[in-house]
């Protein structure tokens, strides 16, 4: 199966509200090309270094969205383009964000992620901490918006686990959002789990290796 096939059984099993993000960490300008070719325009990576190369040479109307953990210290160098930060998971962070946003004269969209899974290794935070950030805090941070929340399920073979932590992502989702208007997204998914994610109420799913075949 190529790419471009890849794409369009992915994108024909996604409903009309459900954005595919084509995760490209590791895989190279051309192979993003490829997709691009074929119609994606919204690109996922992990690392700011590589995503800023990949800015450089790929065509300027792709939106590119940082999905990993960021490193403070390294905001700089995407805040003048990177269309959406799913992976916001500290207030630190987005004070960060909004000075290097504002340096540019831009708003910049972010995700909160919220810690969901069983395993300590995720980063994210809790449901209070993203009350608190909502609440508090965002009124001081003109230079971001928080336009919804992401979450990554455990790493597990337990559908029913993996239905639970989605779950509980989207109920504080649909309660945040009754006060919260801006928040639109939800960033769930990913290609061992989009389906549930999406049953659970995901608008938004990030899909790296069943569109670019499994990571070396
Ligand atoms: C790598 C990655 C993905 C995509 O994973 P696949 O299993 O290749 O689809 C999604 N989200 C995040 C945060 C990732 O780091």
């Amino acid at each position: 199966m190529s790419i471009k096939d890849n794409l369009e059984q992915i994108l024909n099993q996604l409903p009309a509200q459900v954005q595919l993000v084509a995760v490209s960490k590791t895989k190279s300008a051309a192979t993003i090309q490829e997709a691009y070719d074929a119609g994606q325009r919204i690109f996922g990576e992990n690392k700011i270094q590589e995503m800023v190369e990949k800015y450089d040479v790929l065509p300027k109307d792709i939106q590119w969205h940082m999905i990993g953990h960021v490193q403070t210290n390294k905001v700089k160098y995407m805040a003048e383009f990177v269309s959406l930060i799913h992976g916001v998971d500290s207030l630190k962070l987005l004070k960060e964000i909004n000075k290097q946003a504002a340096k540019h004269n831009r708003t910049i969209p972010c995700l909160l992620q919220q810690y969901i899974a069983e395993e300590d290794t995720k980063f994210g935070l809790n449901a209070d901490e993203i009350e608190n950030i909502l609440a508090n805090e965002i009124k001081n941070l003109p230079n971001v918006k928080i336009v919804g929340l992401m979450g990554m399920a455990t790493f597990t073979e337990d559908e029913n686990q993996i239905r639970k932590e989605f779950s509980n992502l989207k109920s504080n989702f649909d309660r945040l959002k009754v006060y919260y208007n801006d928040l639109e997204i939800l960033s769930m998914g990913m290609s061992g789990d989009y389906h549930l994610a999406i049953e659970e109420g995901s608008t938004m799913v990030r899909i790296g290796s069943a569109i670019f075949g499994v990571r070396g």
